[in-house]
């Protein structure tokens, strides 16, 4: 902290010195980028469990224990770095710099308000899982075993202590984290038995210092088991209303969270009633569109007068041609070149052949999460390979498997390459590490990143890709009003207690999801807040965009021009991208 202080003050006299009718100050950059890097150094000594999950290791054997102390400790790491942030004047300062100050700000201010106003250490039990702290240690390899092992054993003495603090944080918890933190504390004990147990097995460790592991890692044991009994016995006292908080945030807090995660250009009620006014559009889209696909598909048959249920039809039908299991990851792998191969066609935007995507079976300790996700290298871990993990089917038996293919039919396959590869995420990663950032890389706007693949898969569309097949559009129409409906459910819930069967109704008969899908993810929107408004929020910022400067340049708006100045600053909000290409776009008239 001492060196710290002294570089503020060098700082301040710098600002200080410079005379009153200053101009750009060169010497800000250079400032700022010291001030970055010392940043991060003191941001992961104060969070080592964030910087072990990035791949950043030296402080691997620390387990912080989350009490009053350590809520101090951030609240004065927070309240130093405001006051050094604030010495720098955003002007002086270059677009990549912009954009980095605006996060590290969001971030600490953040911090600021989870910890005074949200409070959600102290109704969210599921907070405390030291599950991933220990995991990480045996499963990435990124040092010798003896090592992870080591640091693993000096972890362990703060369990108890860690969750001791956690029973003296919880007040009037919600029943969902409470649920959701008994469900997962009751399943790390694999970690703390079979999976410790083979690791020391090959391990060299002296047999005294592997006794005393073990030793160690009963007692923490005993600590979350202990946990677990002690939610177990509050659980039946908590009522919604009474002694349980609700799940649902309020429009206050909703509202600030909305600001914070998503530093989105609209508030919560502005993309709210986008989100209904999309939904009704795109109701009326898909109409027409399956009046005209009837009589290809159902001949002479009568067709049904209920806009939703002549909907539905088309689209069971439609979802019936889709891969194999043995054909599934293939027909994956084999749209990526054609995609390539439009957008250079097209001339949509520059895609480096010298990063090429290798595309893989979902490894086993993620599956089951999603169908197709990209894994990306970390901050600390540039050079390694971009992975497009695909589902692999093995888990399921024919009922399912059939089920699963047909949610990922022809057709939303296709959208699901664009969205997570080309030229979504994957595309839109190469582009942001051409614009190195490690503040980017660590606390990147989630908006404007999923934001970026959901445009994507209409820009392709709009450009003509699946030969404006109507079936396609209808698909494409169907994926997008997930987008859309996440938003109305997320805000439905935490504003107007949207109750589950309206939830459910929303998600099944208006946005033609699946039983298990829709129960899913009425689960998830009841323990999460604003991130499932993302996707839809993020598409809209970037659409509006594009459309603000195609009626503002007329004839000089060019596509991939767009495309790729966006992308040059890299994972930053969108409405601070807007800002600085507007400003460019000025000062290139001039
Ligand atoms: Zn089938
Ligand atoms: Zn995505």
């Amino acid at each position: 902290m001492k060196k710290l202080l002294t570089f503020s003050f060098v700082v301040l006299g710098m600002i200080a010195c410079k005379p009153s009718e200053a101009t750009h100050d060169a010497s800000a950059d250079p400032a700022f980028d010291k001030f970055k890097a010392n940043f991060i150094e003191e941001f992961w000594k104060v969070y080592p469990g964030w910087a072990n999950s990035v791949g950043y290791h030296k402080f691997d054997s620390i387990l912080v224990v989350p009490d009053n102390a350590s809520r101090d400790r951030e609240l004065q790491f927070v309240k130093t770095y405001l006051d050094s942030l604030g010495k720098f004047r955003l002007d002086d300062l270059s677009s990549n710099n912009k954009t980095d100050y605006h996060l590290i700000e969001n971030q600490l201010k953040s911090t600021e308000w989870g910890i005074n106003k949200l409070k959600s250490w102290q109704w969210d039990p599921s907070a405390y899982n030291v599950g991933d702290a220990f995991a990480l240690l045996l499963t990435e390899r990124y040092a010798p075993l003896d090592k992870r092992l080591h640091s693993f054993g000096i972890k362990l003495k703060n369990v108890p202590a860690y969750y001791e603090a956690a029973k003296k944080n919880i007040d009037k918890p919600t029943i969902v984290h409470t649920d959701l933190a008994i469900d997962q504390n009751k399943g790390l004990s694999e970690i703390f038995e079979s999976m410790l147990r083979d690791s020391l097995k090959n391990s060299k460790l002296p047999e005294a210092e592997k006794t005393q592991i073990l030793a160690d890692a009963k007692t923490a044991e005993n600590a979350i088991n202990g946990y677990v009994t002690w939610l177990q016995n509050l659980r039946p006292s908590l009522k919604e209303g009474g002694t349980a908080r609700s799940f649902r945030l309020g429009k206050e807090l909703y509202a600030e969270k909305f600001a914070y995660d998503l530093q989105s250009g609209y508030t919560p009620d502005e993309i709210y009633q986008k989100a209904l006014k999309r939904k009704d559009e795109l109701h009326t889209e898909m109409a027409k569109i399956a009046t005209q696909l009837w009589p290809q598909y159902f001949g002479s048959h009568p067709m049904p007068t209920d806009k939703i249920t002549l909907i539905k039809k088309v689209i069971d039908t439609l979802s019936a041609t889709h891969a194999t299991r043995e054909t599934f990851q293939q027909s994956i792998e084999k749209q990526l070149p054609e995609l390539i191969k439009f957008i250079r066609d097209k001339n949509l935007l520059y895609i480096d052949p010298k990063k090429p995507l290798v595309v893989r079976k979902t490894p086993d300790y993620m599956a089951g999460v999603s169908v197709a996700s990209i894994n990306s290298p970390g901050p600390y871990d540039k050079n390694a390979n971009t992975y497009y993990n695909v589902g692999s089917l093995v888990q399921y038996n024919d009922q399912q498997a059939e089920s699963f293919l047909r949610e990922y039919n022809k057709y939303t396959l296709q959208i699901i390459d664009i969205h997570e590869a080309i030229p979504g995420h994957y595309t839109q990663l190469v582009y942001s590490n051409q614009s190195p950032s490690l503040i980017k890389s660590i606390f990147g706007n989630g908006n404007m990143v999923e934001g970026w693949a959901v445009y994507t898969e209409r820009m392709m569309l709009e450009e003509g890709y699946g030969n404006n097949d109507p079936a396609m559009w209808l698909m494409y129409y169907k994926w997008h009003l997930r987008s859309v409906c996440n938003t109305i459910l997320d805000y439905s819930i935490h504003n107007l207690n949207m109750t589950e069967d309206q939830a459910l109704d929303l998600m099944m008969r208006e946005g033609f999801q699946q039983e298990a899908e829709a129960r899913g993810k009425w689960k998830r929107a009841t323990l999460s807040q604003v991130q499932l408004c993302c996707y839809f929020t993020g598409f809209s910022e970037i659409y509006d965009f594009r459309e603000e400067l195609k009626k503002k340049m007329g004839k000089d708006f060019n596509l991939k021009a767009f495309h790729e100045k966006f992308l040059s600053y890299g994972s930053a909000p969108v409405k601070y991208i807007r800002e600085l290409m507007l400003e460019d776009m000025e000062k290139g008239k001039k």
